[in-house]
């Protein structure tokens, strides 16, 4: 965005506010006339602030979005229900020769195999290698102190993937009573199963790549060294730190739809219940959306903004 789409916004007019968090948005006689927020300087609030406008985008990330609606009191019913993660336990596998998987553009391979949502709309999940940044590397690898350092040492042999879930589970956005927010989301069971299966597929090909040894998605260090051990990840405890499960693609706080009894948006991102004011970013993805998300959050957010401008020219 910094190098992108906000020096062309600003070259053709637009105007930025950094440093400014944006609180609640102003609704007047059922329509978005503006919204309230709070400038910051070296990250402590400096002055309260309100702009006012025609029509309000809110485009904060499916839990930022989905906060300032709750905060504005906008149908409470229909945001923050849905929420949908990818959930996937990631599993980290050794190889005799170096994989060095920090070079090069990362995540280039996946497997539609077992992607059932592809032809039914409905479950199943990619099998996908992971970033090979030594961070999100480090939280695959299981172990504490000395054993975990051991490990990152053959941090060049390392390679981590797993399979990422089209969830149905629907996981929580709220608002607690002090005003902050709280997000909740455990797997139910048909998504659980996915998740290991998906892990255990991920050990199963590393396996067949020549793998050496292969982790269970587990905070204890368990490993596979061939396809007879598969069986040890249907005996993962699924249960709260017993299984490591990553998740990076919140969506589906504000889901899109005509139905307004599960949509809290438009087909277009507007709001059924304060007009002028839209939602464009993950948040409206009326499902789990089961792919990496940037591309189709791009698209519909084109989408809705060629709908505002027609509605603003004919206005
Ligand atoms: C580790 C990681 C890896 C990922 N890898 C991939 C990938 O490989 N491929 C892919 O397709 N997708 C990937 N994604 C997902 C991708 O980042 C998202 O699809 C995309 O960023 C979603 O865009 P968005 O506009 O919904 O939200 P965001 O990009 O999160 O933008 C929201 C913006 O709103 C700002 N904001 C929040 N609250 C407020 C507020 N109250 N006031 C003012 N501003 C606010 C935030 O600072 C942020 O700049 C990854 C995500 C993560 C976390």
């Amino acid at each position: 965005m910094l190098i992108t789409n906000i020096p062309k916004a600003l070259s053709r007019g637009a105007k930025l506010m950094p440093h400014v968090k944006a609180e609640e948005i102003i609704v007047e006689k059922g329509r978005a006339v503006g919204v309230r927020g709070v400038r910051y300087e070296n990250g402590r609030a400096a002055e309260r602030i309100a702009v006012t406008a025609d029509r309000v985008v809110v485009s904060a990330g499916s839990v930022q979005s989905a906060v300032l609606f709750l905060k504005s009191g906008i149908t409470p019913e229909t945001v923050g229900r849905t929420l949908h993660i990818h959930p996937a336990a990631p599993v980290g596998a050794y190889f005799s020769d170096p994989v060095e998987a920090w070079h090069g553009t990362p995540q280039t391979y996946l497997s539609h195999q077992f992607a059932t949502f592809y032809e039914t709309g409905y479950g199943g999940f990619l099998l996908m290698a992971q970033s090979g940044h030594p961070g999100i590397t480090g939280t695959m690898v299981p172990g504490m102190g000395e054993e975990f350092a051991g490990r990152m040492r053959r941090y060049p042999y390392l390679a981590a993937g797993s399979g990422m879930v089209h969830d149905e589970t629907n996981g929580l956005v709220e608002l607690k009573s002090d005003g902050d927010f709280k997000i909740s989301y455990w797997p139910d069971d048909h998504d659980a199963r996915a998740i290991v299966e998906g892990a255990k597929r991920c050990a199963e090909a590393y396996l067949a790549a020549g793998a050496t040894e292969v982790f269970l998605p587990t905070p204890r260090a368990v490993s596979v060294k061939s396809a007879s051990d598969l069986p040890l990840f249907d005996a993962i405890d699924f249960a709260p730190f017993n299984i490591s499960i990553a998740a990076v693609h919140p969506q589906s706080t504000i889901p899109m739809g005509e139905d307004r009894r599960r949509c809290a948006v438009d087909s277009y991102g507007q709001s059924h219940a304060v007009r002028g004011l839209y939602a464009a970013d993950m948040s409206v993805f009326p499902t789990s959306v089961g792919v990496p998300p940037q591309i189709t959050t791009g698209t519909l957010a084109v989408r809705t903004a060629d709908y505002l401008f027609e509605d603003m020219r004919s206005a």
